[in-house]
């Protein structure tokens, strides 16, 4: 099987041909930060990290480049806003970005550029598309010619008056063309400024992309990414201001990913169900909202709510409620029959993950294979009251491998059992520590293991105290917050 992708430029789906293999250029458009970042952005950071680790799992030496808007309109207006230097404010929000990335367990990029750290870049880039013949300077303003690239418009499959009537463009006189767009753009009095051939300025945003791609990755990429909003006007001229300057395609392969609606509408400030990344992470699991994530066809709208979160979450739980089962049997001395249906089921599992990945990153169909294997085996434990070694392990192994790919299912199970009653706990008493009640609880194991009942008994107290009720069984200890 080859890998299959669906390329938006041609829309349809292709072989993966990487330009020089097993090297693979991939880059993605990240976040201009201004603000903190939203479940859409979570949506596009998930997909574009299963598929760089999907890539890396199947042997493909990627290198994977996602930017940081680091200038930009908005930041000036909300840095503005906020009396703070503009650069105080997109460091802040970096920083935010990366501690809701590390949360969502999405991997740093490769190389994670920054617009103010490429301005020479982008002023050579300009000036040689000026110089071509492809742009223009007006009073300090330098635009894109767009009737230099008659190409343009076919990654969106619209033609110029079509997204003319779509965008709305800026009136603005001293431009050729309406869709002329802006490369670089002179500074207001007291806006950040670069010195360059055109006076004081700084880049438009399309630009930033074109250079920092080509700096990092060369003329040519396989991947490009980002979110279907990007396809008009910001990729069409990436493309542009690239292919311009290179004369041969920029990019081998486009992706984007659909959107995030909730409960069925668009989401949006003003509608008021806006959620950012940690608005979420604060009621749910990290892993639970990747997993619902990774259960829609990255192309396809995804309609989020928390009944489909509570969903995600249980069907999470029963994987590892089995996998909890079979590492205890797998760990066991005694050894349990064998089901020919289990192994065979356990064996191809492998195959068919890789199978659904391998069409178009099809993690909804390679969720599927795992959950009907996952059927199968409990079955046979249920049937056979456990399952031979051999099968055991295997089926651990590949539930590790499809983990590494989807970053669901790797945790280890006694974690996650530990971080969903935080989750259930925190909604029905306030915030106590799982992590601190299970220490308390090892404290007094061992209090009890060395016969002193007198600790031991402080620590039940202690617990007691903060609404924490034990309970011993033949398994151990379980402990429960006391309701009211
Ligand atoms: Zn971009």
């Amino acid at each position: 099987m080859t890998l299959r992708i669906f390329n938006t430029r041609t829309g349809l789906k292709e072989d993966f041909v990487p330009i020089a293999p097993p090297r693979v250029g991939m880059y993605v458009c990240g976040v201009t930060v201004y603000d903190l970042s939203h479940l859409g952005h979570g949506r596009g950071a998930i997909v574009f990290d299963v598929v760089r680790r999907y890539l890396a799992a199947v042997g493909y030496q990627v290198t994977y480049v996602r930017n940081y808007t680091d200038i930009d309109d908005k930041i000036i207006k909300r840095a503005a806003e906020r009396g703070i230097p503009w650069r105080e404010l997109a460091e802040t929000f970096i920083r935010e970005y990366v501690t809701d990335m590390t949360a969502l367990g999405v991997r740093p990029a490769d190389i994670e550029p920054k617009a103010t750290e490429h301005v020479r870049e982008i002023i050579d880039l300009v000036a040689a598309l000026v110089a071509r013949g492809a742009a223009y300077a007006v009073d300090g303003d330098v635009y894109f010619r767009i009737k230099a690239f008659p190409a343009y418009g076919e990654l969106g499959h619209r033609d110029l008056e079509e997204m003319l009537a779509g965008a709305r463009v800026e009136v603005d006189e001293r431009k050729e063309d309406p869709m002329d767009f802006a490369l670089w753009k002179s500074s207001k009095p007291g806006e950040p400024a670069w010195e360059s051939p055109w006076g004081p300025g700084r880049p438009g945003w399309h630009i930033e992309c074109s250079a920092m791609a080509m700096k990092h990755l060369g003329p040519e990429v396989d991947l490009h990414g980002g979110g279907k909003d990007l396809v008009f006007p910001h990729h069409e001229n990436e493309i542009a201001q690239t292919e311009a300057v290179t004369g041969r395609p920029f990019v081998r392969i486009w992706m984007h990913n659909g959107f995030v609606n909730v409960n069925q509408e668009k989401m949006s400030k003003s509608l008021g169900n806006f959620f950012t990344i940690r608005d979420v992470l604060r009621k749910y699991d990290a892993e639970a909202l990747r997993f619902f994530l990774l259960g829609t066809h990255y192309r396809s709208p995804i309609d989020f709510s928390d009944q489909q979160l509570e969903d995600a979450t249980r069907s999470l739980d029963r994987i590892y409620r089995l996998l909890e089962e079979v590492g205890l049997l797998a760990a066991a001395a005694a050894a349990g029959p064998r089901d020919a249906e289990a192994s065979t089921a356990v064996a191809g599992l492998d195959a068919r993950f890789r199978e659904a990945m391998d069409d178009d990153f099809n993690t909804a169909g390679a969720i599927g294979e795992l959950f009907k294997v996952a059927r199968t085996v409990s079955g046979a434990l249920a049937r056979g009251g456990g399952l031979e070694h051999a099968t055991l392990a295997e089926f651990l192994g590949a539930v590790r491998r499809i983990g590494e790919v989807l970053g669901v299912f790797s945790s280890e199970p006694a974690a996650w059992f530990a971080r969903l009653r935080t989750l259930q706990q925190r909604g029905l008493a306030g915030d106590v520590d799982a992590v601190w009640v299970e220490s308390r609880i090892a404290a007094r194991v061992a209090a009890r293991a060395a016969r002193d009942f007198a600790a031991a008994d402080r620590v039940r107290q202690e617990l007691l105290a903060r609404g924490v009720t034990l309970e011993d069984t033949p398994k151990g200890t379980t402990w429960r917050l006391k309701k009211g």
